[in-house]
């Protein structure tokens, strides 16, 4: 076995043991495919007040201006999909990624611990971890990888788990072996595209994100436009609808992260808790959880909102 095959085995079964569910690698190349796809998307707005995801425009298709002689995109995904639901089905909704700790901790976290692992194991390796960060498109760095394909709910979807999981990404000066891209398993099924409440998903593939529940509840800063009113089937922070109706979350399996846990009485909270609530029970059910981003201020211009 060339050193080359026995690194990437072992990187793939270290990254295993951390508790990634799968670990894909691509070559540290400009991403020509995605290139225009991404320039359309930013002319036509559909990032809407989201004007981060202008700059970098450059950094954000080629891993090699992000890290130094850059050799391999090593892509991993970690499991969030949880055992249980909230319980009041009248209860403002939270997407399910938010149950827990703030994922960019988690992942960081075993992020270094794979990089350090790597550096111990196999010597002098540079290179830098990204979690859900603006310079890298970890969808089509994991799809590229294998890893899955991008459905038409613009999120990666794997035939074995669906799709409720982080990714992440170790970009490296290491040469590894490369994995292929999968098949696209969508089919002619419309099911994300029919159930969107705000139909954001304009075409299939295409998300215009600044019609996405999503963006509304937690990047947007300013006031949700009236024109929405009565159209978020009650999410409150994240939206799960094109994942939850897609077929392939049939095979989602609860994760084993205790980190992603909710907080004690979060999934207990009903209707009135929520539309009562405190920045003391805010604090308290959203200790370092990823829901901080929109403070309580936002929450609070969320849950009215939903109010008929
Ligand atoms: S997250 Fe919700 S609002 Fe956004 S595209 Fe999916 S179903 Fe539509
Ligand atoms: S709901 Fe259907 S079309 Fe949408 S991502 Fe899933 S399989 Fe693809």
């Amino acid at each position: 076995m060339n050193s080359k095959t026995k690194y990437t085995q072992r990187i793939k079964s270290e990254a295993k043991r951390l508790g990634f569910l799968s670990c894909g690698i691509s070559k540290a190349e400009f991403l020509e495919q995605e290139a225009p796809r991404l320039e359309k998307w930013l002319n036509q707005n559909m990032h809407g007040e989201m004007r981060y995801m202008e700059n970098h425009f450059d950094k954000r298709l080629d891993p090699t201006k992000l890290v130094d002689d850059s050799k391999s995109v090593i892509s991993l995904l970690l499991n969030y999909f949880p055992s249980e639901k909230q319980k009041d089905p009248e209860a403002p909704k939270l997407s399910k990624y938010a149950y827990g700790t703030d994922y960019h901790f988690v992942i960081k976290d075993k992020l270094k611990q794979l990089l350090h692992f790597i550096e111990e194991e196999i010597g002098e390796v540079h290179g830098r971890a990204f979690v859900d960060s603006a310079p890298v498109l970890d969808k089509a760095w994991a799809a590229k990888s294998g890893l899955g394909w991008i459905g038409k709910n613009s999120n990666l979807l794997t035939q074995q788990v669906g799709s409720f999981y982080f990714i992440a990404e170790l970009i490296i000066d290491l040469d590894l072996e490369y994995d292929t891209p999968v098949t696209d398993h969508c089919g002619t099924c419309t099911a994300c595209i029919d159930a969107c409440p705000t139909q954001a998903i304009v075409e299939p593939y295409v998300v215009d994100g600044s019609k996405c529940i999503s963006y509304f509840t937690i990047e947007l800063k300013e006031e949700i436009p009236n024109s929405y009113k009565n159209q978020f089937d009650d999410w409150m922070f994240g939206c799960d609808v094109c994942q939850d109706v897609c077929p392939w979350n049939r095979f989602s399996k609860p994760h084993n992260e205790p980190l992603f846990n909710p907080k004690p009485g979060l999934l207990e909270m009903s209707k009135k808790d929520w539309e009562e609530i405190t920045q003391e029970v805010f604090s308290k059910v959203f200790q370092k959880s990823a829901v901080k981003r929109t403070k309580f201020s936002g929450l609070q211009r969320n849950i009215s909102f939903l109010k008929k």
